[in-house]
């Protein structure tokens, strides 16, 4: 089953915890046993998972600009100026992220959560959820 999540994003370079909407659409699917693939469509978006926990995503932003900083002579910045998000895209994130579902809920690990980073914000973003039954634990 495929939902779509709006992600609205405010600020230039953003995470944002999508953990509870993608839980959502999980119970809202029926699906028991199964996984869930969180897709971004965008290129200079990105997603992971990890702690969300104020701190360390401050020092995952801070790293991120140290080792990719804006404008350093990039060839695509003479496009739109935006080399160093599709570049720090590439090389820290994935477009996707799956997540095993076991009795209806996300298998995440206790302090994990899905992270969604926007990297050339602000913008109106949208993340493709396609939850799937597993077919060696059939529908109750
Ligand atoms: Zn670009």
């Amino acid at each position: 089953m495929l939902f779509e999540i709006e992600v609205p994003t405010s600020g230039r370079f953003q995470i944002v915890d999508i953990t509870g909407e993608v839980q959502r659409l999980v119970y809202r699917s029926k699906v028991k046993h199964g996984i869930a693939v969180v897709f971004t469509r965008h290129t200079t978006t990105g997603l992971f998972i990890n702690e969300s926990e104020s701190g360390l995503l401050e020092d995952i932003k801070a790293k991120m600009k140290e080792l990719v900083p804006r404008g350093a002579g990039y060839s695509h910045d003479r496009i739109d100026s935006n080399a160093h998000s599709h570049i720090r895209a590439s090389l820290f994130l994935n477009p996707e992220v799956i997540v095993p579902i076991d009795g209806a809920e996300l298998q995440l690990g206790t302090w994990q959560r899905i992270l969604f980073v926007e990297l050339d914000g602000p913008r109106h973003r949208k993340v493709l959820v396609m939850v799937c039954p597993c077919p060696e634990f059939p529908e109750e």
